[in-house]
């Protein structure tokens, strides 16, 4: 008789799973913003979770909800302290599918906890097998990804100092906020945007502010200014819409709330709602169910953008690893906010972004430590679980 090829015993050579600290974190930000949903003003929330393995390995992951989108940090801060993290502790660091199947099993929802803990299990991994994330994830697809920052401020000319700014550092997309105040306000910044600048990428995203009722309308004269996609127009239910929308229009329709999970893709595609999908592992639950939606999605024909949350360079990092190997994720990403939004990030060296290019780091885990010194200064609340 053989030994089995497949033993705890092997698994166990990677370390277990000893302490999770859950810190409940307050990030200012430098301006206001204004979405079709949702207002952002002084500060976002974030949760930040440290893990720590058996052989004295960290992982660190990110929970970056946003109230009127995903959830509340409050319940993700619950989620990870009451109910993961006393159905992972112990388990062996090497058997991630399994550890996120038994967070899955503890509580429904709160995709954003379980991204912070799939992002902490890899980070830690990666370092332990001294490898870097994407290596984990299915190999490198590319290297660099296009970076588009997003126009929101409701003042339209802090927006346009935003974009002198970032354009000078080589950023050649945006992401135009639309929906919020008139319709006339909307051509009018698409105007200017394109007379200053004629070879923008312009995308524009609605986050559901369109009603039905004219939505077709105002978006042919969207159109006009040549636009290379439009973001979730109307309500995030109304899949009929988005499909008549869709069939309707010469622009891709890209579909954002109305999909979070691999289902929800899965139903999307057949309903043909969408021509490109926003891809967050907050959404998802994590960065191999990213993958996933990306997978049916690219099945379907349908091609995927890295979309991202109110987030810190640590979940940036966490989006960069899962694009990075991800190669139907092609329409670039928007990991702009710990350089471009944040007063300050939490990395301990900036987020890399280079000539409107983020660059997938290439060291093990994430890349990039945590500076604990920014950490500290801006937890509002800490809590520690151990294995038992
Ligand atoms: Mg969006």
């Amino acid at each position: 008789m053989t030994a089995n090829t497949f033993s705890d015993d092997g698994m166990a050579n990677f370390g277990t799973l000893e302490a999770l600290t859950v810190r409940h974190c307050v990030l200012p930000v430098r301006r206001p913003r204004a979405h079709g949903s949702g207002r952002v003003a002084g500060s976002v929330e974030v949760i930040i979770l440290e893990l720590r393995t058996s052989d004295g390995v960290t992982g660190w992951g990110e929970a970056s909800p946003w109230a009127v989108f995903t959830g509340t940090a409050e319940a993700n801060a619950a989620a990870l302290q009451r109910y993961i993290a006393p159905a992972v502790l112990g388990r062996p660091l090497a058997a991630v599918a399994a550890t996120m199947a038994a967070a899955d099993a503890a509580v429904v929802g709160h995709p954003e906890a379980k991204a912070a803990l799939e992002t902490a299990l890899l980070d830690a991994l990666g370092r332990r097998a001294d490898v870097p994330v994407w290596t984990l994830l299915g190999g490198l697809a590319r290297a660099r990804i296009p970076l588009s920052v997003s126009l929101a401020d409701p003042e339209f000319a802090a927006d346009q100092e935003l974009l002198h700014r970032v354009h000078a550092d080589g950023v050649n997309i945006v992401k135009l906020k639309t929906g919020v105040q008139d319709h006339a306000f909307d051509l009018m910044r698409l105007e200017r945007l394109r007379a200053d600048y004629p070879d923008l990428d312009i995308r524009v995203d609605y986050n559901q502010g369109l009603p039905p009722f004219d939505a077709l309308r105002r978006l042919r004269d969207i159109e006009t200014f040549a636009v290379t996609f439009i973001e979730q127009p109307v309500a995030a239910a109304r899949l009929e819409t988005m499909a008549m929308l869709a069939a309707a229009l010469d622009t891709p329709l890209l579909a954002d709330e109305s999909v979070f999970s691999p289902d929800d893709m899965l139903r999307a595609a057949r309903a043909r709602v969408c021509d490109c999908v926003s891809v967050k592992i907050m959404k998802a639950g994590g960065l191999r169910r990213g993958q996933e939606i990306a997978a049916i999605a690219a099945a379907a024909g349908i091609t995927g953008y890295g979309g991202d949350m109110f987030e810190s360079g640590i979940a940036h990092l966490a989006g960069t690893h899962m694009i990075a190997a991800a190669p139907n994720i092609s329409l670039g990403c928007e990991f702009y906010q710990a350089r471009y939004y944040l007063e300050n990030d939490l990395l301990g060296t900036p987020f890399p972004i280079e000539q409107g290019h983020v660059l997938v780091p290439m060291t093990p885990g994430l890349g990039i430590d945590v500076d604990r010194e920014a950490l500290a200064h801006c937890t509002v609340a800490t809590r520690e679980v151990t294995a038992s």
